[in-house]
């Protein structure tokens, strides 16, 4: 009895051994590991090949191994492929080691099947639920065993089939918090790189933003001068609408600067209906440019608080979003009205190429962009504009078919 222990504790501190040196080797990430080129496949196969090699010898007929653990871990972060290679694996070892094939066959094909939805299940929790899941999922074997061993009346291998199967557990609970915490530190080394590269940025765009704003004061007071000289109608024209636009050019970067450090006292009233107007009219040469109609059904005399030119900032920067997507030929709709719970929405539909689901989640992280000249920042300053003034954005998109962009807004 006291050897099968110690030979037991053996496996287990085998096992926790060489989890620990993958976490402390080799940082992989979920979709790595899902490979069967994986070191994490690797592993598993050096713990079954080990565990099968070397099984506890409790009496003549009773032997025990861990290869259930190395199966369980398999599928858990390995996925479908990983797990059914280790449970072919298995199956050669069995060969090998001249252990009843059939039965291991058997038993082993239910526990892999059970394993499948077991697996996008214990994907669903936080690591309390994890533990949880895989608990109630160890706890059916030692039951079935008991019971077929309480049937032929073994009860003194009963003892040690439950003592043998706490052990197990507790190492699998054991490897998944090695895991999880390892995964945790590759995602928060991930979010502290994307954070200091967005800060270096955004510092770099204020300082460029401001240096610009210079030698546009002295163009504008330039053409100022030269509006007084004698001019042809057409000259005056062209000087007044450069100027206009220097004006313009001028107000975004004062935003962009803004950004850095919102202005939330300075928010008012703004008639959100006549703002949408103006920023579809702003938007309107660039779309008949990739023949583009742009639709509207905008409720009359839509109010909310913020800045006026912040949200036609959001407004352009969706519709130009649209308008790329399409391409050539296609067409946006834009609605906007009072929905029941006190709100405003807007929503700019387009029938471009869409977005797949992997591109959804990377929406919004600043520098995230699928165009040559794109900057990502866009949406993120739509985000982060329509979030101060305590809305959201949602957004619907399939791939081919186009994408619907939400904008809530509290009503005023
Ligand atoms: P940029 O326009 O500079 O690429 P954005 O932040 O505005 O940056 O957009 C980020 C990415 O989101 C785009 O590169 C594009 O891939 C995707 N995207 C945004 N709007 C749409 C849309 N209406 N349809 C399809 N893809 C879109
Ligand atoms: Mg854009």
């Amino acid at each position: 009895m006291l050897e099968s222990i110690q030979s037991m504790c053996l496996h287990v501190v085998f096992i926790l051994f060489t989890i620990l040196i993958y976490q402390v080797f080799f940082n992989e990430r979920d979709e790595e590991r899902r490979k069967v080129t994986s070191k994490y496949y690797l592993l598993m196969l050096i713990i079954l090949v080990f565990t099968m090699s070397q099984p506890v010898v409790y009496s003549e007929i009773y032997k025990y191994d861990f290869k259930s653990v190395a199966i369980i871990l398999s599928f858990l972060y390995g996925g479908k492929r990983v797990g059914f290679s280790s449970f072919l694996v298995l199956l050669l070892m069995a060969y090998f080691t001249d252990q009843n094939l059939a039965v291991l066959l058997g038993n082993y094909m239910v526990l892999c099947l059970l394993l499948l939805p077991i697996t996008r299940l214990f994907h669903r929790y936080g690591i309390k639920g994890k533990v949880t899941v895989i608990s109630l999922f160890y706890s059916l074997i030692p039951i079935t065993r008991g019971i077929s061993l309480l049937i032929k009346g073994d009860e003194q291998e009963l003892f040690f089939e439950l003592s043998s199967s706490l052990i197990v557990l507790a190492t699998l609970i054991a490897v998944v918090h090695l895991i999880e915490n390892m995964k945790e530190q590759i995602e928060m080394r991930q979010e502290l790189v994307r954070t200091e590269k967005m800060n270096v940025v955004s510092q770099l765009a204020a300082s460029v933003a401001h240096e610009i704003r210079n030698p546009m004061t002295s163009v504008r007071g330039f053409m100022q001068l030269m509006q007084k000289e004698e001019l042809t109608k057409e000259q005056q024209m062209y000087i007044s609408i450069s100027i206009e636009e220097l004006d313009r050019a001028q107000e975004i970067i004062n935003q962009y600067l803004a950004l850095a450090k919102p202005q939330t006292d300075q928010y008012e009233i703004i008639d959100l209906t006549s703002t949408i107007q103006q920023s579809i009219d702003v938007m309107h040469s660039y779309a008949i440019l990739n023949s583009i109609h742009i639709s509207q059904n905008v409720e009359p005399s839509l109010k909310i608080e913020g800045l006026k030119l912040e949200i036609q900032q959001v407004l352009i920067n969706i519709i130009k979003n649209a308008i790329e997507a399409i391409k050539s030929k296609g067409e946006i709709k834009i609605i906007a009205y009072h929905d029941m719970s006190g709100y405003i929405c807007i929503k700019i539909k387009d029938n471009g190429v869409g977005m797949s689901t992997d591109q959804l989640k990377k929406l919004g992280s600043p520098y995230y962009s699928t165009k040559e000249k794109g900057t990502g920042l866009g949406l993120t300053v739509c985000h982060q504009i329509v979030k101060q003034m305590g809305g959201r954005i949602t957004i619907h998109s399939e791939l081919k078919k186009g994408t619907s962009f939400t904008i809530k807004l509290p009503s005023k």
